[in-house]
């Protein structure tokens, strides 16, 4: 366990005057769902070419303004990440390897020439605010309040280069379980006619224009009545990448199991790394190698594939149960939970919740 050090003092700190009360809150709390309601606050950094960084606060939560001619709002020169914090059982609030979203946010940022933010400004601000709004970490099991760093480009000029001036903000916002009905297993849509990503592309960077890019695919999804996209390599087209916003994993009947590597048009998530490392402690031969669709669906329909499952912040880990596309439909394993999906998940939320031993260090105290 890290000892938390950073630059949390350096943030002045503006009260919001019509914070929500007590009741409020507490309703908000009781009934978290993903992503609809924040914080009082949320903190904030400025940046200009000339003068780097500054103007670090933590501020009542409201509006922004912006020029109509804002760079992002054109071109979406926008960065963001997400991470959790956790409340222990003594009340201790947590974050889970904080430096591995601040080191991907350093990578994002250069990858869509936006400036680099100090690790320590990044974990600063997390402190800051977490501080500010310890009171709307939730204490219920699989609750957490959900982190949200972004970064975009502010310059009121519609020619095409780097803005010359940039906000960074930090929101909040208290969550349950990403899916609505708990942890259950989802179908995917097999996307053929769209890619995400591609070879020099921004695939491995966290920006909205990934997101922006993979709207119309994940509507093809609802339509097949699925729940996520899974994508393919956009230079063959038969090899897995990842769904729209979370990693894929592949379980073999025999024990072992796979992972599109890091390749440049994959995102390197932080629950990835996690969960192959508790996947190698447990003696689990995992490899990072191209894995074609034709091998899961085949496997799938033989019994050789027996699990598969995405993961990422948000929902930790997601079974999938069930693989559609133009020419085929099949169930994985019996369509449910997998049993190593489901333990291995159970083992990375005892580790972020303080309820199990920290072996690798991961867990970061914030108060
Ligand atoms: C954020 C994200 C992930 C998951 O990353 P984590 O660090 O595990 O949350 C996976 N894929 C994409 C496209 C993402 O944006």
């Amino acid at each position: 366990m890290t000892a938390s050090t950073n630059g949390a003092h350096a943030f002045a700190v503006e009260p919001n005057p019509n914070p929500r009360t007590n009741a409020e809150r507490e309703a908000e709390l009781a009934h978290p769902a993903f992503g609809l309601a924040f914080t009082d606050h949320m903190a904030r950094l400025s940046w200009t070419a000339g003068e780097g960084w500054s103007d670090r606060r933590v501020v009542p939560y409201g509006l922004i303004a912006l020029d109509p001619a804002a760079a992002v709002l054109h071109y979406a020169q926008e960065i963001f990440e997400g991470l959790k914090a956790y409340r222990h059982a003594d009340d201790s609030i947590w974050t889970f390897r904080p430096t591995a979203n601040a080191e991907r946010f350093t990578r994002s940022a250069r990858r869509l020439a936006l400036p680099e933010l100090d690790p320590k400004d990044f974990l600063g601000a997390i402190e800051a605010l977490v501080r500010e709004d310890r009171a709307w970490v939730p204490a219920g099991a699989d609750t957490s309040l959900y982190l949200r760093p972004f970064m975009f480009a502010t310059e009121a000029f519609i020619g095409v280069r780097p803005s010359h001036t940039v906000e960074f903000f930090l929101i909040a916002s208290p969550v349950g379980s990403y899916f609505a009905n708990g942890v259950a297993p989802v179908g995917i849509w097999v996307e053929r006619t769209t890619h995400r990503a591609g070879p020099g592309g921004t695939g491995s960077a966290k920006c909205g224009g990934n997101y922006a890019g993979a709207m119309a695919a994940q509507e093809s999804a609802y339509a097949h009545g699925c729940e996520q996209v899974l994508y393919l390599d956009a230079v063959r087209g038969e090899y897995l990448e990842e769904l729209g916003g979370m990693n894929i994993v592949v379980v073999f009947d025999d024990g072992t199991a796979a992972t599109p590597p890091i390749s440049g048009t994959i995102l390197e998530g932080v629950t990835r790394s996690s969960i192959l490392q508790l996947l190698a402690d447990r003696g689990v031969d995992v490899a990072e190698r191209p894995v074609a669709l034709a091998e899961v669906v085949d496997g799938a329909r033989t019994g050789r594939v027996a699990e598969v499952f995405a993961c990422g912040t948000a929902a930790v880990m997601t079974p999938v149960g069930r693989l559609k596309g133009d020419d085929f439909e099949v169930e994985v394993g019996d369509g449910g939970a997998g049993e190593l999906t489901m333990s291995v998940r159970a083992e990375l939320t005892d580790i972020q919740y303080g309820r199990i031993e920290d072996r690798h260090g991961w867990t970061h105290r914030l108060i």
